[in-house]
Parts: C-alpha cells; structure tokens; sequence
C-alpha cells in the first residue's frame, strides 16, 4: 500500500485547512477589535497609544486575511465555466459600499454572455484585490469603471480608476510581495490576483500616470466552444 500522499492532494489539504482557518479567525479579530475600542473611549492618553498599536496590529491581522482568504472556500477547488456578468455584480456588491463610503462611484459594463474558465472564489479574489487598489487610489470625485469584451480569441477585462496613479518605478514592482505604499498595506494583494491570474493561463498589464489615475487590463483565453455552455 501507499501510505504517502500525492503532492496534489498536500496542498488541497493545505489550501482547505487555510480557508477554513481564515473563517474562523475573522470572527474573533472582530470581536476583539470591538472590545479594544470600547476601551480605546474610557482610556487615559498613554494607555489610548497602546491600544491604537493593538488596533493597527489587529487590522494587519484582518488585512491578510483579506488579501489572500476573502474568498477561499474550505472545499475541493472547483474550476468551470465563469459568467464574467455573474461575477462581477458579486464582486461590485461586495465593494460598492466601500467605495460609496468615500462618496466614489463604481459603474460597469459587461455584456451577458463572456465566460472564462476558473474557480469563482479564485477569481473573486482577484479582482477584488485590483478593485480595491483602485478604490484606496481615489481621491475627491473618484470613478472606477470596469468594462469586459471578447476579442481575437481572447476575453478582456479593464478597470479604470482616476486615482492618484502611480511612478514607473512603482509599476515595476507590483506583486512584488510586501511591496505597499499604504500605512495599513499588506502588500500581498497583487501577488495573489498575478498567481490566480496565471494559473487562469491569463496575464495582466497596468498602464498609469501619476496624478491622473490607473488602468488594469486582465486577458484570459477564450473557452472553447466544446466547453462553451449548452
Ligand atoms: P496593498 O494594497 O496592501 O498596498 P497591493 O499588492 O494590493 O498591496 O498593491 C501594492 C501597491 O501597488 C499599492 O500599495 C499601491 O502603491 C500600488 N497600486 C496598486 N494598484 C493601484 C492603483 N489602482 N492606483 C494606484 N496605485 C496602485
Ligand atoms: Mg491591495
């Protein structure tokens, strides 16, 4: 008999107990986050410092999570066939508060009948971690819009932000991990969407000018028709 597992099998196993680890720490940080500020209200000026480190940490903590785990499911990775509209209304409902918190606007216009090949919560993730960037980029009367065709065989995808842009110096180093430029970055979220992205078979490009705003645009290949929905 075989007592050794398949590497495949490892790192489902691995990628199963990470999501699920994920779920079950989110719910305590919230809790404790809740306490800290309760707290955070009644505290002398000193003690008011060190909870404000706790509260950073705390967030730290949480933006991981974000950044790698939003999405991941604790169940066997399943790939088919993606209704890019489908997906992106999740993915607005998801970030539209956030966005409209800061009096920002997202608008989107994808057609029905664009599909990719992947696992939803992997591209969830994605794309929620380039829409967020987008989102942190804005500033006074911030637009995102995000836009998808099907074109020489391949889908494409654009988000458009006209945030505070970015150097070249910057855009070299993007998903480079730890690379951030926020006060509560992680710095990981570009390295997930490249690997998700390039285990899509897909790749990404970003255009930007500092000052005006950034565009991303993500290419998948075109499912075949033998694949295509019946
Ligand atoms: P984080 O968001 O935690 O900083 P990311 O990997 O998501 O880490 O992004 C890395 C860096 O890339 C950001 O800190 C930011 O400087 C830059 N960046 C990414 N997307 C944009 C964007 N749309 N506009 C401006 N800067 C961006
Ligand atoms: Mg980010």
């Amino acid at each position: 008999f075989n007592t050794e597992l398949q590497r495949s099998e490892k790192m489902e196993i691995i990628s199963e107990l990470a999501a699920s680890v994920a779920h079950e720490v989110r719910n305590p940080l919230q809790v404790t986050r809740g306490f800290l500020q309760l707290l955070q209200k009644k505290s002398a000026s000193k003690e008011r410092e060190y909870l404000e480190l706790a509260l950073e940490e705390l967030d730290r903590a949480s933006g991981i999570i974000t950044d790698f785990l939003t999405f991941a499911k604790p169940e066997i990775e399943q790939v088919q066939l993606l209704d890019l509209a489908e997906e992106f209304r999740h993915i607005e409902g998801i970030l539209n508060p956030l966005a409209n918190f800061n009096g920002s606007k997202i608008t989107s216009d994808i057609p029905p009948g664009l599909y990719v090949q992947g696992n939803s919560s992997k591209f969830k993730q994605a794309f929620i971690n380039i829409v967020k960037n987008s989102i942190e980029a804005l500033r006074e009367e911030g637009q995102i819009h995000i836009w998808a065709y099907a074109r020489d065989g391949e889908i494409a995808i654009h988000i458009l932000d006209n945030g505070e842009g970015m150097e070249p110096a910057e855009m070299a180093r993007l998903g480079e991990p730890y690379f951030s430029n926020k006060t509560k970055g992680t710095g990981l979220g570009l390295m997930v969407t490249f690997r998700i992205i390039e285990a899509m078979q897909g790749r990404i490009e970003f255009m930007s000018e500092k000052g005006l705003g950034t565009e991303a645009v993500v290419r998948f290949p075109e499912p075949s028709s033998e694949t295509g929905p019946t």
